[in-house]
């Protein structure tokens, strides 16, 4: 579903990814994991073309991701994104925030999108919170109704960019919760995380980054139970 040839970026002189390759199958939950700095969330931005790559291939569903092409706004509403901050609208309510993607950017018919957007607020359980504006909603709600937002577009992959690190901790739990049922259903899924736990319970596979490279990736096991890279093993003796 995503492919990554030979990714290179840089920022001015400053080379940010230095040849990233790896895929993510459709159907498969890859976790992608770093030291602070190391590229995850430029990688990520550079696959639904929020940010330019300058070498090297990225193909969504075999589509070239080029952000100077004219459909790479048709690209953005096929790979949806969570980001680390809610970023939900401040003036609408958690059902308008759902709805308006489908409705603005699909073209979809209102009640339509208000029946669907109802479906997904129940699925992450919020279906008693959408009338409320994200300023009356926690942390973890505010992400559970950008999950929502997310899956309105119907997309064929998510992106997630350290959706539980803004996090009071006792929220963590249900974002995990609704990401792992996601995954029960073969959402494709790309998630930048330091929940370890989380990655070794739900990735199908795990990218280490470090320093604009992929230094090391398998299976949830190979790469978080019995690393053989040293940067790796320092890393995961950091943050667990
Ligand atoms: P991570 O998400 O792994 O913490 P980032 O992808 O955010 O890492 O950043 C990787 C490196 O690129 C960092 O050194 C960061 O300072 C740099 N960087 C990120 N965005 C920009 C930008 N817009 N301009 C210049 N440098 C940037
Ligand atoms: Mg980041």
């Amino acid at each position: 579903m995503i492919v990554f040839d030979d990714v290179h970026k840089s920022y001015g002189t400053f080379e940010v990814l230095k040849g990233i390759s790896a895929t993510v199958e459709k159907g498969e939950v890859v976790c992608l994991i770093g030291p602070s700095g190391s590229g995850k969330s430029t990688l990520l931005r550079c696959v639904n073309g929020l940010e330019s790559y300058q070498k090297g291939r990225i193909t969504v569903d075999g589509l070239l991701v080029d952000v100077n092409d004219p459909t790479i706004h048709a690209l953005r509403t096929r790979v949806a994104k969570v980001f680390q901050r809610f970023n939900l609208f401040p003036h609408r309510t958690a059902l308008e925030n759902v709805i308006e993607g489908p409705v603005h950017v699909l073209g979809q018919p209102k009640a339509e999108a208000r029946d669907y957007a109802l479906e997904l607020l129940a699925r992450v359980g919020l279906s008693h919170k959408i009338d409320a504006y994200p300023a009356a909603l926690s942390g973890g709600q505010q992400q559970r109704v950008a999950i929502a937002r997310a899956l309105a577009m119907r997309p064929e992959a998510i992106l997630f960019d350290e959706p539980t690190s803004a996090l009071d901790p006792e929220m963590v739990g249900d974002v995990l919760q609704v990401m792992r049922s996601l995954a029960d259903e073969h959402m494709t899924m790309l998630v930048v995380t330091h929940e370890i736990q989380f990655a070794r319970e739900v990735a199908d596979r795990v990218l280490f980054l470090d320093g604009g490279t992929i230094v090391e990736q398998g299976t949830a096991d190979q790469v978080l139970r019995a690393p053989q890279n040293e940067r790796t093993q320092d890393f995961l003796r950091r943050v667990t």
